[in-house]
């Protein structure tokens, strides 16, 4: 993507401060974006943003609590005055555990994150584009999002939920001129299952069918890429798109 693709833009990506979302915000500047970097840890927002420099703007906020998010665009509003494009990223894991092993807490957690978090953003966001005439959401989803045998069962239903919003944002804004697509990573090396994740053995070898066929790690920049052109001028007629990222894995 060339430097200047961007210029004059404002891209906010939600959990940059870390794995696929800061190397979306790095690939946003690069691009000549100026960038909110949010995410709920304050040292990660503010690393990712010091790697950047001058363009970034780090923002300490929660996307599932609707006040955090509230502080989230007005922080942006007061530096940047605008929002072009959003990158609903931040999300975290279940245990992926089977459907009867799956406690309500872990799928409060999940679901408020994943899915409510998502909405929460993009309903903050959406009244920028639409003064400005037009935007672009890129939602990072998952092929959990698409099939049944890739994660827990929080996890999977949360990222039904993300393309679910990702179609129907595409959908009531098109004439608007605000484009809403979803990437769904597959395996990509990050900080997502932890040091030691706690994942429940049962489930884990319930879903090995599925997280067998992986052949290989993406790097995170290779979803960043994506988001990118997404988010273009050059996908400009792409609108409510779900785009697997994967390697070839879905397709076996
Ligand atoms: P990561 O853990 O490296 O980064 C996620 C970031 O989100 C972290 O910095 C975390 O602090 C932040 N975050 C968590 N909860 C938050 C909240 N409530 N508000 C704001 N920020 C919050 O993980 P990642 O793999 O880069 O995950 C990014 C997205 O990619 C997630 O939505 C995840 O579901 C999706 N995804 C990842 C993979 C993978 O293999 N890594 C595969 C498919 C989809």
């Amino acid at each position: 993507m060339s430097t200047d693709t961007f210029e004059g833009r404002v891209a906010l990506v939600t959990g940059a401060g870390s794995g696929i979302g800061r190397a979306m915000a790095v690939a946003f500047a690069a691009a000549g974006a100026r960038v909110v970097v949010a995410d709920i840890e304050t040292a990660r927002a503010k690393e990712t943003a010091d790697s950047i420099g001058a363009a970034a703007l780090p923002v300490a906020a929660d996307i599932s609590d609707e006040a955090s998010v509230a502080e989230l665009v007005r922080a942006a509003d007061d530096t940047f005055g605008r929002i072009d494009v959003l990158c609903n990223n931040a999300g975290i894991m279940d245990t992926m555990a089977r459907p009867v092993d799956t406690s309500v807490e872990v799928w409060d957690r999940v679901l408020r994150v994943n899915l409510t978090g998502t909405f929460l953003v993009t309903k903050a966001v959406l009244p920028f584009m639409l003064r400005q005439g037009g935007g672009s959401i890129v939602n990072t989803a998952s092929e959990a999002g698409i099939r049944g045998g890739a994660a827990g069962i929080a996890y999977t239903a949360s990222k039904h939920g993300v393309v679910g919003i990702t179609r129907n944002v595409a959908w009531m804004h098109a004439k608007d001129g605000i484009r809403c697509n979803a990437i769904l990573p597959g395996p990509t090396m990050t900080g997502i299952g932890g040091d030691a994740p706690n994942w429940d053995a049962e489930g884990l070898a319930a879903l090995q069918p599925i997280l067998g066929l992986n052949q290989s790690i993406a790097q995170p920049e290779q979803m960043a890429a994506v988001a990118v052109f997404l988010a273009s001028e050059a996908a400009s007629f792409v609108n409510g798109a779900i785009v697997p990222v994967d390697g070839g894995w879905s397709a076996g």
